[in-house]
């Protein structure tokens, strides 16, 4: 029986998800289903934030070339711009969480098929990004 979403403890979501995701993986079970449904969701993402931009206006790009003022890299954080300008709607919101968890879905179900764990996998970059931080330079 699945747990009540609001009794889960928050370190428990990753692994209560990733057996739903494997419970309920039935009409795409093919890795490459799997696979091929993840660049799908991947680009509704993109194409949901440019929506937004073009279609909704709540939210705009200006973008320009970053330009570095800081002292150290402790300073870049401060200094470069994420190009976006405004803020995202509840509408555009709504929208984006959507496709956003389905694109989880799907990264959640390559796991579960490959034999990862998700929490591992999130845990394992979390601990990744602490120690490198920003050395990690993504
Ligand atoms: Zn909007």
């Amino acid at each position: 029986m699945e747990k009540n979403i609001e009794t889960i403890k928050s370190d428990d979501i990753c692994v209560n998800f990733q057996d739903s995701v494997s419970k309920t993986l039935v009409r795409h079970k093919s890795i490459l289903d799997i696979m091929s449904k993840m660049d799908v969701y991947s680009a509704r993402v993109n194409r949901a934030v440019a929506k937004s931009v073009t279609n909704c206006g709540c939210i705009s790009i200006d973008a320009k070339k970053q330009q570095f003022t800081g002292e150290s890299y402790k300073d870049l954080p401060n200094t470069l711009d994420d190009h976006l300008r405004g803020e995202i709607c509840e509408q555009c919101k709504e929208v984006l969480d959507l496709e956003m968890g389905n694109y989880l879905f799907y990264i959640t179900a390559l796991c579960d098929t490959i034999g990862l764990n998700l929490n591992e996998v999130i845990k394992h970059e979390y601990e990744r990004n602490k120690t490198l931080g920003l050395f990690n330079l993504r």
